[in-house]
């Protein structure tokens, strides 16, 4: 255990959508019983890419005491999505996650994956 930054979900905002747990690329967050979850805390890196794509603004990153962040396991488990055609990609022009990196944005209050080809775009408009 350690202190670090984490993904912190607030059950009160969070209205079990689903959008982070595809996202949350490591496989850390799951939905249960309609509320989305961190269930293994060390798939979690607090990066905080999952931020923007919560629509009531639920997830929030915090730094408390935690099991460490395991890359290895985390590699795995993006790796076991992708071959199960979990694969998210690009909202403008529909590049996969597999071609090039994509980041969570807000885009007119939903939260949309963009690559970073088209981000530029989004941007400025
Ligand atoms: S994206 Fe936000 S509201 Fe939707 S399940 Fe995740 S935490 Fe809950
Ligand atoms: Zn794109």
């Amino acid at each position: 255990m350690a202190v670090r930054k984490i993904a912190r979900i607030d059950e009160e905002k969070c209205d079990g959508c689903g959008l982070c747990v595809t996202p949350c690329a490591e496989g850390a967050i799951e939905l249960v019983n309609g509320k989305a979850k961190i269930v293994k805390e060390e798939l979690c890196d607090g990066a905080g890419f999952c931020l923007s794509i919560c629509p009531t603004g639920a997830l929030t990153i915090e730094e408390r005491e935690a099991p460490e962040f395991d890359p290895a396991a985390a590699q795995e488990r993006i790796h076991a999505r992708l071959e199960a055609g979990d694969v998210l990609s690009c909202h403008k022009c529909g590049t996969k996650e597999t071609e090039k990196p994509l980041l969570a944005c807000r885009v007119n209050g939903e939260g949309v994956w963009v690559c970073v080809k088209c981000l530029p775009r989004l941007i400025h408009g």
